[in-house]
């Protein structure tokens, strides 16, 4: 009998495959009492398991394919950062010693302590990092347990679909490698590790469908719609042969996609677009090559400080901004100035520390507000843009501002440090422009005072959405909440278009929204043509924002804006926008 599941699909296309369920062995962590002679073999063997995770986690490293995104080897290399931390390395060794039990008692105790402190953080960067900790600890406890590997075997994983509570980074990258057509877990949302790392690797996932391996049988075929959420188990023929119909044309669709790479990027009716990648590593830039992206519209500069153990220096910034300069060859950097905080934190220990933790991070002292608070901390980062100005087309954007007076700040801080280089006979571009992130509602609707001041503005939808509707963006329970379509929201977004407009300088959107091909007709209804996204969802929105006529877009977008608050009239309408095929 066929059984249909449903889930949080978080990565696309379809898989057809035999039902692999993942059961990893138990852990054993029964509590053993030493004699203080056994202590030193104790901690030895310890060791050893240590070196062993370690050595599984550099091997699995070492398998990351050349092309794969950069988060994904980022993901490893913060499990072997945390196995050589002394939580980790040292201070089991120290509970074996103090209170002469086992090496397994030792790390679960210690796994109990760091989660009461992760836990009493309240902070959901740190609370995803808790879950980094837990994958680390239970590597360790297997290769304990001689001949329990960590990565679970690999023998017949080709053509199957992984079924499983929860899989760690290492899982993933290996079973990918190993030819997994599709995963399945039981727990995590949109941010999970396997979400994140299965749109990055290209295989269709779906996350959250609780108790599903309590149903599905080992080796029984499964088809996984990705896009939809949707999980067949034994289709019947009939829907193996719809399912299998659908595959074929995604995998046309996307071959399709390449022809458009050195496709003029405009619309039917003649409106030109801009259509530029957002990255977050250096290395990012390969991607944005592959799809001949019009430069770079966000780059995060947060990962130079979540992956450090110290605060950049403005040399560390300089190299790395000339760097990805040179790589794009002319066309336009826009540099993010740091945006810490909320679910962007630096690691623990490292400046800006001692702060007290805001029981609400994401209202609290995050992006420019910490920046104009910690001027040593922030001028760095300034000096570096400036100087990098010198070597190429620089743009800089300045997140999370709420009024006017902090973009006074900020120009005022920029003044000085310009007078600075000056004084130093230091090359900068003085007409850098200098641009707004409008991603918090009080700046929406004073867009106008802000495009007055300011080169350019950029609308960041990811907090947009959260600030308006009060739901935090990383909490799974009010996902359900999360709506781009929301009027408020699409208000506010024409609010800064318009404002952009009237004072004739450019507005561009690096939220996710502008990158999503379900609403970016909405956008380019709403007048946006400068969109920026990941670069691996560029061509797909290029094809849909080509094959529009602005024209005809127009009038259902304005119904969409005015008339009506009904969600099902609202998505009538959106179907309206996105089936208007003009090719
Ligand atoms: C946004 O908020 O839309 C945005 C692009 O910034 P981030 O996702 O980095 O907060
Ligand atoms: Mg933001």
């Amino acid at each position: 009998m066929s059984l249909m599941f449903t889930g949080i699909g978080v990565s696309r296309g379809i898989a057809i495959g035999e039902a692999y369920l993942l059961r990893r062995n138990q852990i054993d962590v029964t509590s053993r009492a030493l004699t203080k002679k056994a202590v030193p073999a104790e901690i030895r063997r310890l060791k050893r398991a240590l070196k062993s995770a370690r050595n599984q986690l550099l091997t699995t490293r070492d398998n990351i394919p050349k092309d794969a995104a950069a988060d994904v080897s980022a993901f490893i290399e913060t499990h072997i950062l945390m196995l050589d931390d002394a939580m980790l390395a040292q201070r089991p060794i120290e509970i074996i010693k103090a209170e002469l039990i086992n090496a397994e008692a030792a790390m679960q105790q210690q796994r109990e302590e760091l989660g009461r402190v992760f836990g009493s953080m309240e902070d959901t960067y740190l609370a995803t990092r808790i879950d980094d900790v837990n994958h680390v600890i239970d590597s360790v406890l297997r290769a304990l347990d001689d001949g329990i590997d960590d990565v679970v075997g690999s023998e017949n994983w080709k053509g199957q679909i992984i079924v499983a509570d929860d899989l760690t980074p290492a899982d993933t990258v290996a079973m990918q490698h190993h030819g997994v057509v599709g995963f399945i877990t039981e727990t995590g949302g949109q941010l999970s590790h396997t979400a994140i790392l299965a749109r990055s690797l290209g295989i269709p996932a779906i996350v959250g469908v609780p108790d599903i391996r309590r149903y599905v049988k080992a080796g029984e075929t499964l088809t996984l719609d990705g896009a939809g959420g949707l999980i067949m188990a034994e289709p019947t023929d009939d829907m193996l042969v719809d399912y299998k119909r659908q595959q074929k044309e995604y995998r046309l669709k996307q071959k399709g996609l390449s022809k458009l790479i050195d496709a003029d990027a405009i619309t039917l009716d003649g409106v030109a677009l801009k259509l530029s990648a957002n990255i977050e590593m250096e290395e990012d830039f390969k991607a944005l090559k592959r799809v001949n992206a019009d430069g770079v519209g966000l780059y995060r500069t947060e990962f130079l400080y979540m992956n450090s153990d110290t605060v950049p220096t403005e040399q560390e910034h300089f190299k790395v901004y000339t760097k990805v300069l040179r790589a794009l060859k002319g066309s336009t950097l826009t540099i993010r100035t740091v945006d810490l905080g909320a679910d962007k934190q630096m690691r623990p220990g490292v400046a800006p520390g001692n702060r007290p933790l805001s029981h609400n991070p994401a209202l609290g002292l995050r992006g420019i507000r910490l920046c104009l608070s910690d001027t040593p901390l922030f001028v760095p980062q300034l000096r570096a843009i400036l100087r990098a100005s010198a070597k190429g087309p620089i743009r800089m954007l300045i997140p999370m501002l709420t009024n006017i007076n902090e973009v006074d700040q900020c120009l005022k801080l920029v003044e000085q440090v310009k007078l600075k280089l000056a004084e130093e006979n230091i090359d900068f571009d003085n007409d850098m422009p200098i641009g707004a992130m409008i991603e918090v509602p009080a700046a929406a609707v004073s867009a106008r005072l802000f495009a007055e001041r300011l080169d350019f503005l950029s609308i960041g939808t990811n907090d947009l959405i959260q600030y308006t509707l009060a739901i935090d963006r990383v909490d799974d329970q009010v996902n359900y909440l999360y709506d781009p379509l929301n009027p408020a929201v699409l208000q506010l977004i024409k609010m800064t278009i318009d404002a952009g407009l009237k004072a004739n300088i450019p507005v561009a959107m690096c939220g996710e929204m502008a990158g999503d091909v379900r609403y970016v007709r909405i956008l380019l209804g709403l007048g946006l043509t400068d969109f920026s996204m990941p670069p691996n969802l560029l061509l797909e929105t290029k094809k849909c924002l080509t094959s529009a006529r602005r024209s005809s877009i127009k009038k259902h977008v304005n119904l969409l804006l005015t008339s009506s608050h009904n969600p099902q009239e609202r998505h009538r309408l959106l179907d309206k926008i996105n089936s208007t095929n003009d090719n």
